[in-house]
């Protein structure tokens, strides 16, 4: 049996995941790859090091999750950290310009189509991950959950007038408010566990979501960070790099 901690990273097959995931082994944690495409995980594996594995795990398929459970729990028995990484910025880019995708994931004209694409991986995505991964969260005896969220879905951040990222409310950022409900929810329940629930914001990343940004190595810098506390682990919080987030 595997005594080192074992990390899940979902959508860790590129961008900030993918660095979350190369850093983590450096804090010495075995690192499943979460994948939704098994080949994209395999290609880069071994770029993440010897102690990482891919898992096939689309976080909107419910059987996927299911299997990526029983491989857990066969190979490990358990899961130290979770990180809920896998995320969309929109319902999909096909024949929409950037322009377009900004207008029309506004949430006073937005299609339910899209609004439920976007929240399908976002929201119900981590809710259906977290759900089954609980049981070998409760197996390790400090455990963390970690949702990948944004500042823009920050509703004290966006009630300031002078906040000039409240311009861009849309689809996304009220995934991502939701998301940090959801967090702040499950800190509530799991409070007295061995499971610790927080949200960080990576900041503004160049991936492929988002053109603009820092490097990858900043981004993964706060998640990394929370996962590899020895003691003391945040719960029912929000950060970044910067230190604490308003909900
Ligand atoms: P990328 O688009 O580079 O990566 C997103 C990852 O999520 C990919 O691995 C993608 O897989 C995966 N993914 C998407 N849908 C699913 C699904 N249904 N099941 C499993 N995996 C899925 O984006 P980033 O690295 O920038 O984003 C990572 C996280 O950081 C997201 O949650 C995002 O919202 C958040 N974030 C990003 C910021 C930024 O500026 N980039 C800022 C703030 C937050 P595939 O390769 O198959 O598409």
């Amino acid at each position: 049996m595997n005594n080192k901690p074992v990390a899940l990273v979902t959508g860790a097959n590129k961008g900030i995941g993918l660095q979350i995931a190369k850093d983590l082994t450096q804090h010495g944690f075995t690192v499943l790859i979460g994948s939704r495409r098994f080949e994209a995980g395999e290609n880069v594996v071994q770029s993440v090091g010897p102690d990482a594995r891919t898992i096939q795990l689309d976080v909107t398929d419910e059987a996927s999750i299911a299997q990526a459970e029983a491989r857990i729990r066969k190979s490990y028995g358990r899961l130290d950290v979770l990180v809920n990484n896998a995320g969309v910025g929109h319902g999909g880019a096909a024949g929409r310009s950037n322009a377009q995708i900004m207008a029309e994931t506004r949430l006073s004209v937005v299609d339910l189509d899209e609004l439920q694409t976007v929240f399908a991986t976002n929201v119900f995505g981590v809710v259906a991950v977290t759900q089954a991964m609980l049981p070998l969260l409760r197996e390790a005896p400090a455990a963390k959950i970690i949702n990948i969220s944004s500042a823009t879905g920050s509703l004290t951040l966006n009630s300031d007038p002078s906040n000039p990222l409240r311009q861009y409310t849309s689809t996304y950022t009220a995934s991502k408010s939701a998301l940090n409900a959801i967090t702040q929810a499950l800190a509530i329940e799991l409070e007295g566990t061995n499971i610790k629930v927080h949200a960080v914001c990576p900041g503004l990343t160049a991936t492929d979501m988002s053109e603009y940004g820092g490097p990858v190595e900043d981004a993964a810098r706060e998640p990394v960070r929370v996962a590899s506390l020895a003691s003391q682990s945040p719960t029912g919080t929000f950060s970044n790099a910067q230190g604490a987030l308003p909900w």
